[in-house]
């Protein structure tokens, strides 16, 4: 048997909407992995360029350069549709272009490489998960493959099916999709009780607590009641807005300075993609400046039509461009509290997670909500999630000591799912109440409506409303064949089954009867096996591209290193002569071979490094 020491580490990973972060267990303490520029976050930013794709910070850097091809913020697309009205306010804002696919799933158009491209929100965010399992392998000196990645309390079973099968694309082994307050609450159990240095015996105190997660990041807002005591994190409730963070702020203050720049010069900026994506980066930059002064300039040289852009905004003027947006927070901690069935009172602790609670305003209106009530923010904002899916991957992967291992996780469905009947206008029949524990199974039983009636279909959706109009179709099956009887007299027993991922599956039997159509609804989202599969080949192609252009470019540097070197005047001249010829010739083949093998090309910088043994010194 593998001891524990050789057990490849799980990772943690924050997939968030403007930043991830990866962690891991390891030395008996989490790590929050830097990544290759020594950044514990890493923006979930992709971009697409005429020689190749960047990742993280690398992408982000270029955006004013290449806003049209640089894609940020996917978590707000992933399993979502292109009709649904967020995704339409959204595109609004974006300066990279977003079409209707097949099934109206949302596809971003980028140019990548010469070659007009699309791609799912799901291929987008594996190649973040890819960064990130790339950060983490760099990081740990060997290949990763197990990791828990966090969603919002909030997402939907088709929003957790699309991030896991971004996970796959990106040749990671899924282990759990974890709800992000949940990750946040363990971090906050795990910090008190890490200063004992024993976890679970000593867990966060000897009573159960009522831990608040109020978590707003930079596109989703979750808050989630938890009971914490004895190592038991138990979800009691889940509420939020998927659609609501930092990047609606950011909204705001672009909207401000588009508006004013008409005002001022008559000229509306929105249709140009490079000045509104400027503009949108040095507002994100005033906002945080707003956290901790009274005031911020915006300021944008040529932001458009030649004209420098400038102006000064107050704490209080951006509080009040946000004003219904912080409000609908504590509308949600209402509803939180209802559906775990405590009032605010009965709350101990209000744990602060997200960068955006690090707003002076979103603080404020949190404490007078619990009137007054000491928030803790003592867990790094950014790091949190990650930090607590690592201790929970560990934990799973078999890496923690046995008696740290008792760590019991409680998770509950944030919507209600049931299946659409015959009944008028109020035709959702609920099946698994929001706020379930999970996993969990329930069945409901249904019958025929109609004589002699030989199929029944079965439409499942997700969502409060009583009318199904108004919450979110998952998809649907039906059971044919059924032997002609009288309307009400064959009885269908439909299971929901729900895993401890929050995924949805539902089947169907006819009752003393065999007939069954075990059909398992969203077992991949909106992706098929076939599409998937395909998506994982797509990856390692593009993967093995920036290799190839990563090892290309290290070539020419090795061989400009060289030239520079010739020209070097302490140099005797025939040595010159040949650096520069083999710089030269070095060139000239790149030059001539954009399509060469990626050994080729590392062959050739290994000869270059025999022949001039002075480049191995310089480097
Ligand atoms: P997260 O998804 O938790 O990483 O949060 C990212 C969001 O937090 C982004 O929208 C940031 O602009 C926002 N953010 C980070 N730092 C600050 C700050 N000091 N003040 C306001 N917002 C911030």
């Amino acid at each position: 048997m593998a001891s524990r020491r050789n057990i490849t580490p799980a990772i943690g990973i924050d997939l968030g909407t403007t930043y991830s972060c990866v962690a891991v267990w390891q030395n008996n303490r989490v790590e929050i992995i830097p990544n290759d520029q020594g950044n514990r976050i890493t923006p979930s930013c992709v971009a697409f360029t005429e020689d190749g794709r960047l990742l993280g910070d690398a992408a982000k850097n270029q955006t004013d350069m290449n806003p049209t091809n640089t894609v940020f913020a996917v978590k707000r697309l992933i399993g979502r549709r292109f009709s649904d009205s967020s995704v339409q306010n959204d595109v609004k804002y974006w300066p990279f272009k977003v079409v209707a696919g097949p099934s109206d799933r949302p596809r971003i158009v980028v140019n990548y490489r010469g070659n007009q491209k699309e791609f799912y929100a799901e291929e987008i965010s594996s190649m973040i998960l890819l960064k990130m399992k790339e950060v983490a392998e760099t990081y740990l000196a060997t290949p990763v493959k197990n990791a828990i990645v966090t969603v919002p309390a909030y997402f939907s079973d088709s929003q957790r099916q699309a991030t896991k099968n971004a996970g796959t694309i990106a040749g990671l082994n899924v282990i759990r999709i974890m709800d992000e307050p949940t990750a946040a609450a363990i971090a906050y159990g795990f910090d008190k009780i890490t200063v004992d240095a024993n976890f679970e015996k000593k867990t966060v105190d000897a009573n159960k607590k009522n831990v608040l997660v109020f978590d707003l990041g930079g596109g989703t807002f979750d808050v989630s009641l938890l009971s914490i005591g004895h190592g038991n994190f138990e979800v009691r409730a889940t509420a939020g807005d998927t659609h609501l963070g930092g990047e609606d702020f950011d909204d705001r203050l672009v909207d401000h300075c588009v508006k004013e720049f008409r005002t001022k010069y008559k000229k509306d900026i929105t249709g140009n993609a490079k000045s509104l994506r400027r503009l949108r980066t040095a507002c994100e930059r005033a906002k945080r400046i707003l956290s901790s002064s009274s005031r911020a300039t915006i300021e944008v040289d040529c932001l458009y039509d030649g004209i420098d852009f400038s102006t000064r905004i107050s704490q209080a003027r951006f509080e009040e461009l946000n004003k219904d947006l912080f409000m609908r927070c504590t509308d949600q901690i209402e509803e939180c509290l209802r559906g775990a069935e405590i009032g605010k009172t009965g709350v101990d602790v209000v744990v602060l997670v997200g960068g955006s609670t690090r707003i002076p305003k979103v603080q404020q209106l949190v404490q007078d909500f619990f009137e007054g009530k000491e928030l803790f923010m003592g867990i790094h904002p950014d790091e949190a999630v990650a930090y607590g899916a690592a201790i929970y991957a560990a934990n799973l992967n078999g890496q923690r000591e046995k008696d740290m291992q008792n760590l019991v996780l409680v998770d509950v469905t944030p919507l209600s799912l049931g299946v659409r009947v015959s009944n008028g206008f109020k035709d959702m029949s609920i099946v698994v109440p929001r706020n379930t524990p999970i996993p969990t199974k329930k069945y409901t039983r249904l019958t025929t409506i109609r004589d002699n009636q030989t199929i029944v279909v079965f439409p499942i959706y997700e969502g409060e409303s009583a009318e199904t109009k108004y919450n979110n179709l998952l998809g649907e099956f039906s059971i044919d064949g059924i032997d002609p009887a009288p309307e009400g007299s064959v009885i269908i027993r439909v299971w929901f089954d729900i895993d401890a991922d929050g995924i949805l599956s539902v089947s169907a039997q006819v009752e003393s009867t065999s007939l069954k159509n075990g059909i398992i609804i969203k077992q991949n989202g909106d992706l098929t096996a076939a599409e998937i599969q395909t998506m994982i080949e797509e990856a390692g192609r593009y993967k093995a591209e920036d290799e190839k252009h990563k090892a290309m470019i290290s070539l020419e540097d090795l061989a400009e290193k060289l030239e520079s070197l010739a020209v070097d005047p302490g140099r005797s001249k025939p040595d010159t002569k040949s650096m520069k010829e083999a710089a030269e010739n070095v060139i000239a083949w790149l030059d001539r071979n954009p399509h060469a093998d990626i050994d080729e090309i590392n062959k050739r910088r290994e000869q270059l490094k025999t022949t001039f043994p002075i480049l191995r010194e310089e480097n």
